[in-house]
């Protein structure tokens, strides 16, 4: 990439990230003059470093944990996993779908500058100390991992996600410290391999956000996998191979990843000197139309707080570039999926029935389980369920899911819920059969008390 900086421009974007590009893309579209300021390649961490190449790699991982499973469907195989080969694989789909992105900034007419920005003022930036004026910017650095400071990444064999995800040769044994969102994924992924792996989590149970009956079925495949899970125990340090948990015990390990969070990416940016505020955990303080404490400054994505995900980013990006075009900005999306690759898969949107009280009503239920559907018994692929929440008169406000396909069966459930479609709207769509996306009727129907497939509560 690189197009000469600009003197000035309407629109400023700092990073080049899901939020970043997007927000320059449809502002470009809205006839804004936009630049991108990016200090590395379009895409971010999403494209470069996580959801991307993460999917890839698990992608890779399942077809072998699948082929080496299928004798009782009458295949046998035993799969043989070329890590050289899956990495270049993996390097070959991020490297087209950056060339993409930065071709689709180009021909929807944004600048795109490399270079690492700072504000100079609420006015100015400078990009590797060439200033650029702006009418408006939009603040999209995403966010880095945390450091555990007992298990330092400069060690030679600590990594975090975005180094592991690229690591080979894989050594004979890893510990992954942290089992939240990366860590499960990774230990999902590289139990395919020949190594053993170690997922180790401070709180009660894995995927501590997540209900307990969610991640049971993902427990259940990591023991089964082979994956050594030990929770309730914070890691204290590493160190000679020698991995330690606060209250004496310990691991060995030839490798440590670190994945205990990530905190926003806002070191070097002059902040202060453009007047925009953070929180005390240096999250950039936003208002409901993504404006920082400086005027003429937005900021979104991971740089703005949680979720930290990709297609909150983007849609953050789509709205700001609304608003600043003087355009009808879409209301604010009822709820915003997650989704998280383990095996089973785990998805969820909107309200639990925990906590749909909090809110003020007593939610009504809709579940089925996996095992009464089709498609999920052609697949082998039975542990798991759809469970919808609703208020009193049938209206969707929350969806929990785990299992095949879910990570699809998700936006459904999303589009019920910000259509305000009720039980009976999902129970009366005809769903094609055998697939999974017959259990979220079926879970619709269950909620009327009236499922042909399953027992109604
Ligand atoms: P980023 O994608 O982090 O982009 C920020 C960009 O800003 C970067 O390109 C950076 O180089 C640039 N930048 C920073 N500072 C400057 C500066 N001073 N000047 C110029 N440029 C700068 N989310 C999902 O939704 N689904 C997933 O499956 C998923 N998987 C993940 C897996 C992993 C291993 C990780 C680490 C994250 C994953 N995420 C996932 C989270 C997702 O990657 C982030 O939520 C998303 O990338 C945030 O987008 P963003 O645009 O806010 O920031
Ligand atoms: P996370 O917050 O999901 O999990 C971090 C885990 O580390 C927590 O469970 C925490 O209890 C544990 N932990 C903290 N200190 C510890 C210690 N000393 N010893 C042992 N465990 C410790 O964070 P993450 O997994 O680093 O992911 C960061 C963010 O990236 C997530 O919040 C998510 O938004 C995003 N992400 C999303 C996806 C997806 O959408 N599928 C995938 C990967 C990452």
């Amino acid at each position: 990439m690189t197009d000469s900086i600009p003197d000035r421009a309407e629109l400023v974007v700092v990073g080049g990230g899901p939020g970043g590009y997007t927000a320059a893309i449809r502002a470009a579209q809205h006839g804004i003059e936009t630049t991108l300021v990016e200090r590395a390649a379009v895409g971010g961490t999403c494209l470069h470093d996580g959801c991307i190449p993460s999917k890839a790699l698990l992608t890779a991982a399942g077809i072998a944990r699948d082929a080496g499973a299928g004798e009782p469907m009458g295949v046998r195989a035993a799969p043989t996993l070329d890590r050289e080969a899956m990495v270049e694989w993996t390097t070959d789909v991020v490297t087209e779908m950056a060339r993409s992105v930065e071709k689709l900034c180009r021909a929807n007419g944004v600048t795109l500058v490399r270079g690492s920005a700072r504000f100079v003022d609420s006015a100015t930036i400078a990009v590797d100390d060439e200033p650029l004026g702006f009418d408006d910017a939009v603040l999209a650095t995403g966010s880095r991992a945390v450091e555990l400071p007992g298990v330092p990444f400069d060690r030679p064999d600590v990594y975090d996600a975005a180094d592991a995800l690229r690591l080979d040769p894989l050594p004979p044994s890893i510990a992954i410290v942290g089992g939240g969102y990366i860590g499960t994924e990774l230990a999902t992924a590289l139990a395919a391999f020949d190594c053993e792996i170690a997922l180790i989590e401070a709180e009660s149970g894995l995927l501590p956000a997540y209900g307990r009956d969610l991640v049971r079925p993902v427990k259940r495949s990591l023991d089964a996998a082979g994956v050594d899970v030990r929770c309730d125990a914070p890691v204290a340090w590493y160190e000679g191979g020698e991995l330690a948990i606060d209250g004496g015990e310990s691991i060995r390990a030839d490798a440590t990843i670190v994945a205990v969070g990530r905190e926003p990416a806002t070191e070097n940016l002059g902040l202060a000197a453009a007047g925009i505020e953070t929180d005390p955990n240096g999250v950039v303080r936003t208002d409901e139309g993504h404006r920082t404490t400086a005027d003429g400054v937005a900021a979104i994505g991971d740089v703005a707080g949680e979720p930290l995900l990709a297609h909150k980013a983007a849609a953050e990006g789509r709205s700001v570039a609304a608003r600043l075009a003087g355009r009808p900005t879409p209301p604010a999306n009822r709820s915003i999926p997650a989704v998280v690759y383990t095996d089973p898969t785990i998805a969820t949107v909107g309200l639990s029935p925990d906590s749909a009280p909090d809110t003020g009503f007593d939610p009504r239920i809709g579940e089925v389980r996996f095992a009464t559907n089709g498609r999920a018994a052609t697949r082998r692929s039975t542990d798991g369920f759809v469970r919808l929440v609703a208020r009193d008169d049938g209206t969707l406000v929350g969806a929990q899911l785990v299992g095949p396909e879910v990570e699809e069966l998700i936006g459904e459930c999303a589009l019920a819920i910000d259509c305000g479609a009720t039980f009976a709207d999902l129970a009366h769509v005809v769903h094609p059969h055998p697939t999974c996306s017959e259990a979220v009727m079926e879970a619709a129907e269950n909620g009327l008390g009236r499922a042909i497939h399953s027992l109604n509560r």
